[in-house]
């Protein structure tokens, strides 16, 4: 016997221990538990974030088919599973948005805040950017997720993007006036 009577105290160690730890993805590589691991759970507290990372590493995570009503706002407003209150109600409550206590939640790390305004400064450069512009960028763009440059840190890689984009914008005002002084019609051909 493991442990004695009245005695809670595990006198030896587990006799079957997994070699290895649990790993959702073994025998599973699909987009959908792939896009679930990526998962950044946030704008709840540190316990209900644990309950959240436990359902997404057993497998047990059920992803929104559709927002859910906020408890708070009542509008349809929530996205991510097993949240119950909209991010915006959490953020002005300083409430979790799970158990909606009040108490410190984790917050998406500002990184990936900053990551994203970049993402969407990109993608208002690329708004900016004529069709034919918008084009040579996103063919530049899946050639470069073609080579996969492991190399370069995202970081780098978002910084190389955006300077394209710049270059194609220069490059843009600067064909507008040379097509202001021409008289030729068919002036497009750089860069294609
Ligand atoms: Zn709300
Ligand atoms: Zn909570």
């Amino acid at each position: 016997m493991s442990t004695q009577r009245g005695n809670n105290q595990r006198s030896r160690p587990q006799k079957h221990k997994n070699q290895t730890s649990f790993k959702n993805n073994l025998h599973d590589t699909s987009q959908r538990t792939k896009l679930i691991n990526n998962i950044q759970v946030s704008d709840v507290c540190v316990k209900c974030k644990g309950i959240i990372e436990w359902k997404i590493k057993y497998k047990k995570y059920k992803p929104l088919t559709q927002p859910r009503k906020c408890v708070r706002c009542n509008q349809k407003n929530v996205k991510q599973a097993y949240h119950v209150m909209c991010t915006d109600c959490g953020k002005k409550l300083g409430l979790c948005t799970k158990c909606c206590e009040l108490k410190e939640v984790v917050t998406g790390k500002p990184n990936d805040q900053e990551q994203l305004k970049l993402d969407n400064e990109m993608k208002n450069l690329l708004q900016s950017l004529p069709e034919r512009k918008r084009r040579t960028f996103l063919r530049y763009l899946s050639k470069k997720n073609e080579e996969g440059d492991e190399a370069k840190s995202e970081e780098k890689q978002k910084e190389d993007l955006k300077n394209k984009l710049e270059a194609l914008r220069a490059n843009d005002s600067a064909d507008k006036e040379d097509l202001d002084y021409s008289d030729f019609d068919d002036f497009d051909s750089s860069d294609e």
